[in-house]
């Protein structure tokens, strides 16, 4: 029987639509919590940044980083999270389906998972969902100028959520009046309200709020110590090293030459 359901049945398969993903490019999976102003909420985030929650999205991109194969770096912030497939990967025969579906999944149930490590005893209220996109980049410029849009919209929006919260949790005014203040002004505008009426210099605000977080793989050398048996039948310690692969989190400007000079693996050539 099982045989005849085979030959009978399986023409439904050919309904499957080709998603193969352009050989050689780059493939990038974005993530973005679903309704994540509400579920910010819900969950009392603290304004602007809340860093348990920036916490548990890191981890939760390290998780991904760790089960699936061949992302070689991710970016996140907010409420996002972006991982870039080498362009040499073959991984699910590079179908865009397979990777973005694994990743959203993988990235979801780590969230749930890992939870308690950041909120403790604060209860998750409802199971929170992500979406996905896959985009193809076809060069080492495109895929940098991608990660570098991701990093200027995380500027562009803590700078503008700094100032928002500052004015209406040290400046005591209500968020339409802080609404109305920022509207129109520019970057500068911003810094000099920060610096001026609150004595708060933008650049050092910490560096995980302003940057974002960058993951990558990083060679440690380690060293472990062996008990080895010596041919007279002794026993002896010995040292031997190592190269272990582990995920290392970065909150650093991706938009400038530096970081990719001091990590020149990352991208292929
Ligand atoms: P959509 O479903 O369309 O993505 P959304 O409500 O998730 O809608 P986003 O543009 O993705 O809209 O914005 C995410 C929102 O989540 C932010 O504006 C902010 O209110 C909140 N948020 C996310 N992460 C944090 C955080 N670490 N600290 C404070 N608020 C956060
Ligand atoms: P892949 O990652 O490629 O999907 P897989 O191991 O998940 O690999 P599937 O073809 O999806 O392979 O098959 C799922 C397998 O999971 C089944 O063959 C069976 O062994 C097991 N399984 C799933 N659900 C049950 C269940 N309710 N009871 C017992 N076994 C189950
Ligand atoms: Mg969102
Ligand atoms: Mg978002
Ligand atoms: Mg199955
Ligand atoms: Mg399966
Ligand atoms: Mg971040």
């Amino acid at each position: 029987f099982s045989n005849m359901a085979k030959s009978k049945f399986e023409y439904v398969r050919n309904f499957e639509t080709d998603d193969t993903c352009l050989r050689n490019c780059y493939i990038v999976v974005r993530l973005d919590g679903r309704n994540f102003h509400k579920f910010a909420e819900q969950h009392t985030f603290t304004k602007p940044n809340d860093n348990r929650a920036l916490g548990l999205m890191t981890r939760s991109a390290r998780s991904v980083m760790e089960e699936l194969e061949d992302i070689v770096i991710a970016y996140g912030q907010s409420d996002e999270f972006s991982f870039v497939f080498k362009r040499t990967s073959t991984w699910f025969k590079r179908r865009a389906s397979k990777l973005m579906t694994h990743v959203a999944s993988q990235f979801s149930s780590s969230y749930v998972f890992y939870w308690k490590e950041f909120f403790g005893e604060q209860p998750l209220l409802y199971p929170p969902g992500f979406d996905g996109r896959v985009v193809l980049y076809p060069s080492n410029h495109n895929l940098r100028d991608y990660l570098s849009w991701r990093q200027a919209d995380c500027h562009i929006n803590n700078l503008y959520n700094t100032v928002f919260w500052t004015l209406v949790q040290k400046g005591g005014l209500t968020t339409a009046q802080a609404e109305d203040r920022l509207k129109g002004t520019l970057a500068a505008d911003k810094n000099e309200i920060l610096f001026s009426e609150f004595d708060i210099n933008y650049n050092t605000e910490p560096a995980l709020h302003r940057k974002g977080t960058t993951l990558i793989w990083e060679k440690r050398d380690e060293t472990v110590i062996k008990r080895k048996k010596l041919p007279s039948g002794e026993e002896k310690d010995v040292a031997a090293t190592r190269s272990r692969r582990r995920v290392q989190a970065h909150h650093c400007d991706i938009i400038g030459e530096q970081f990719w000079e001091e990590h020149p693996d990352v991208l292929e050539d």
